[in-house]
This record gives structure tokens, sequence and C-alpha cells, in this order.
């Protein structure tokens, strides 16, 4: 039985769990930080928190005899990437890491660059505008240091304390969001810009749609450097890998 251990709280990481939940010679975990409130039902066995940095997770790789780590964590949960790579580093566990695709700009799109979260509220600008935060907990306190502009907050669970701004509107919401739905919360709300993180995938590209059919500029926050692992941007390739690609299974199969 070979044991397969997702890092997890994404899309792709509960479609990998269903595609393998059903073989019966693999023996597959989800791994879920535990911070939102009422998680997705999962197709595999959840467990959940952190493991205590990359020496806990190593701890629990060899404790749990597991024999391949997915990181199928979000592309902005780089502290997590990395301890997965340092974890399977020290202890040999075969890694593979599962990452969408970026979305890229099309005709019509109106983005700027933003190296971090001080560099986005910079492209606010000075004057008093109406924003969408599309950024989810870990990414608002920057713009605490921009008080004057209206901010919509959509995240999974509230914020909770709220963006400490004198205008803001915390909505909770989770995807997938469609372009028709995510057109009309910008327009009710009469935004004028949208922050986004580059999270690729379908579910959370309405709100980016959306903005090019106002015209709305979107400050696109830049995904954060990730450590140079084997990768595959597909479940299909993430089964292929895990069946035929592997070279540390194969000679344990031996
Ligand atoms: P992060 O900053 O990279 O990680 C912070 C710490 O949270 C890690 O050191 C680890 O704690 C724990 N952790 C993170 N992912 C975990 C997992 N799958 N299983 C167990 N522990 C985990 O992570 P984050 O950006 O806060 O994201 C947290 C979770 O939300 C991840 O599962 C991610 O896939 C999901 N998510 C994140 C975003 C985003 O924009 N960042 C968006 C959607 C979903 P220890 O050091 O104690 O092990």
């Amino acid at each position: 039985m070979r044991r397969i251990l997702i890092l997890g709280g994404t899309t792709e990481a509960r479609l990998l769990a269903e595609q393998l939940a059903a073989r019966r010679d693999l023996a597959v975990t989800l791994s879920l930080a535990g911070r939102t409130a009422n998680p997705v039902a999962q197709p595999v066995p959840v467990r959940s928190g952190g493991f205590g940095g990359a020496e806990g997770l190593a701890a629990h790789l060899t404790r749990e005899h597991v024999d391949v780590l997915i990181d199928a964590t979000h592309p902005y949960a780089a502290v997590m990437s990395g301890h997965a790579a340092a974890a399977a580093k020290s202890t040999g566990v075969a890694l593979l890491a599962l990452r969408r695709p970026s979305w890229v700009a099309v005709a019509g799109d109106h983005w700027i660059d933003a190296k971090d979260g001080g560099a986005a509220v910079q492209a606010l600008g000075e004057a008093p505008r109406r924003v969408f935060l599309a950024l989810g907990r870990n990414h608002l306190a920057p713009f605490v240091a921009a008080p004057q502009h209206f901010y919509l907050v959509r995240s999974v669970d509230p914020v909770e304390p709220p963006l400490a701004v004198p205008r803001a509107r915390h909505i909770v919401g989770r995807g997938p969001f469609a372009q028709a739905a995510d057109q009309a919360l910008l327009t009710a709300h009469g935004i004028e810009i949208v922050v986004s993180k580059n999270s690729g995938g379908e579910a959370t590209y309405g709100k980016i749609a959306a903005a090019r059919s106002l015209g709305l500029t979107v400050v696109m926050l830049r995904r954060p450097s990730l450590p140079a692992v084997p990768a595959v941007e597909t479940i299909a390739d993430a089964l292929a890998w895990i069946d035929h690609g592997q070279a540390t299974f194969a000679e344990r199969e031996v």
C-alpha cells in the first residue's frame, strides 16, 4: 500500500484526492491548514492543522510512513511549499508540486503588476478610489496604510477584526464565482479598481473577466517565488506522475 499525503486547501487537491480515493493500492490523506471554519467535504481522510514547520512535517512523513508528498497548496501558500520541499529533501520522500498555471492578460485587460502588498497599495494612488479586495485575510494588512479608499473585501470566512479603515464593506463568499455575478457585484458597489492574486484556475476568474468587461484596472499581486521541485499543472499529469513518472516509487516497489 503506497501512502500519499496531499497538502491541500485547493480545488485541485480535492479533485486529485477524488481521483485517487477508490484506488486500493493507495492510502491517501489530505492535509488542511485548518483555517476555514466550514471546509468543504473531502473524498479521503483529512488531517487538519499545521505540522510545526518543516521539521514537524518531516517527522510526520516518517511517522506515518508517507511514500509520496503532493504539494497541492495554493500558489500563494509559499511557506507551506517551502516546508514541503525541505521536509521531502531531509526525509527522501518523493515530492510533486501541483501548481495551477497563472492567468495571462488577454486583449482588453488592464493589469498592473504589484510585487507585493505595499506595491499594490501604491498602485491605488493617492486619490480616494472604490476598491475590490479579493485577497483573503492574509493579504489585507497593507491596505490599512491607505485609509482614503473605500474597500469591498470578500473572503471565505469573516475577517476578524475587520480591516481598520473608515470605509470598508466585508462580504463572505466561497467560489466558484461566475463572471456575471462578479460583474453585478462590482457595479453595485461602484468599484473602480480590483486587487487580486494571480491564483489561476477557473473558480475565481470571474472577477478578472468582469473587470475586463467593465474596463476596470486590476492590480495583480505577483505570485511568490516557490521552491524548484518537480511540478505539474494538471491533475491528469499528477496522476501520470504518481503511476509512472516517479523513480523513487519504482525503486521501492522492486
Ligand atoms: P502558508 O502561509 O504557506 O503556511 C503557513 C502555515 O500554515 C504553514 O507553515 C503550516 O503550518 C500551515 N499550513 C499551510 N497549509 C497547510 C496544509 N495544507 N496542511 C497543514 N498545514 C498547513 O499558507 P496560507 O497561505 O496561510 O494557506 C493556508 C491554506 O489555505 C493552504 O492549505 C492553502 O492551500 C490554502 N489557500 C491559501 C490561499 C492563499 O491565498 N494563500 C488561497 C486559497 C487557499 P506549520 O508550519 O505549523 O506546518
